[in-house]
């Protein structure tokens, strides 16, 4: 079926307080060892006529009617306590959350120094996800809030790097402690990807930022990833995103 952005819009508030948005988990391999070091949270609208609606449909929507900061909350609380949960239960594991460009303000470190209190979780197990297919409007903004976010021991990952605006000359300035490569850049052509991918990603390794792979979906894939230096992998071949009971089935 579908639904317009305003039909969307017109629900979204609404379904942040019944608590339609779920956070789904999907794992992250470290290449060396093979074992499951972190979780990215991905979160998706459970609508109660129609089914399920992905990310990239509501999360721009959200963006433009000024709800994002909410739905940011709502994600970053469930999966901070899915981890405490998950930590108890005797798994540690690493922790990514996507953030919108337009999250990256003043009130940001606060918002993170109260849910990581709330779990009592250690705030180097969390890592901020910003992606690099959105032109960051006011970047000097944005990197004062990433530097505060780093200051609480928060990592700083770009998302689909190698895909848009984050040149490495730009990551000077932003302080990463992570590149995501893009899915297109795993799944594409290979030789294109190791020529362009291998002496930014070196760099980028030579000042301390760990290097992983999206969108791992083969073997093959996987190994390309290993060439272009990566030191962790995510993807289909893995696992995809999953509810914690799912994950828990699958990798206990
Ligand atoms: P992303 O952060 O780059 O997440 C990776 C996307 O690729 C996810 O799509 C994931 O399900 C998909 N994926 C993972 N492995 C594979 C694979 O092997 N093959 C293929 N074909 N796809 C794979 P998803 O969950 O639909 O999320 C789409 C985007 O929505 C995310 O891209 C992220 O930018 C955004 N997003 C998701 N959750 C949040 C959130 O809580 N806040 C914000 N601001 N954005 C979010
Ligand atoms: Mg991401
Ligand atoms: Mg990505």
């Amino acid at each position: 079926m579908f639904l317009s952005p305003q039909a969307l819009a017109a629900e979204l508030d609404a379904a942040v307080d019944q608590r339609q948005l779920v956070t789904y988990y999907q794992p992250q391999i470290d290449l060396s060892s093979g074992d499951i070091v972190a979780v990215e949270a991905l979160v998706r609208w459970i609508h109660p006529t129609y089914g399920v609606i992905p990310p990239d449909e509501f999360i721009p929507i959200a963006e433009s009617i000024g709800s994002i900061r909410r739905v940011g909350r709502t994600v970053l609380t469930d999966a901070a306590q899915q981890l405490t949960r998950w930590s108890a239960a005797g798994k540690r594991l690493e922790l990514s959350v996507n953030i919108s460009p337009t999250e990256l303000g003043p009130e940001l470190a606060g918002e993170l120094v109260e849910t990581l209190d709330e779990f009592g979780m250690d705030p180097t197990l969390l890592t901020m996800e910003i992606t690099e297919t959105e032109p960051i409007i006011d970047l000097p903004r944005a990197v004062r809030c990433l530097h505060e976010v780093r200051a609480l021991g928060v990592g700083v990952s770009v998302d689909d790097f190698g895909t848009g605006y984050a040149s490495i000359n730009q990551l000077r300035n932003l302080p990463a402690t992570e590149l995501k490569v893009d899915q297109s850049l795993i799944r594409g052509n290979r030789s294109a990807a190791r020529r362009t991918l291998i002496p930014v990603l070196a760099e980028a390794s030579d000042l301390g930022i760990r290097i992983v792979a999206e969108g791992v979906e083969t073997a093959d894939q996987m190994n390309h990833a290993i060439e272009l230096g990566c030191q962790r992998a995510q993807g289909y071949l893995i696992g995809a995103p999953m509810t914690p009971d799912e994950f828990n089935a699958h990798f206990s």
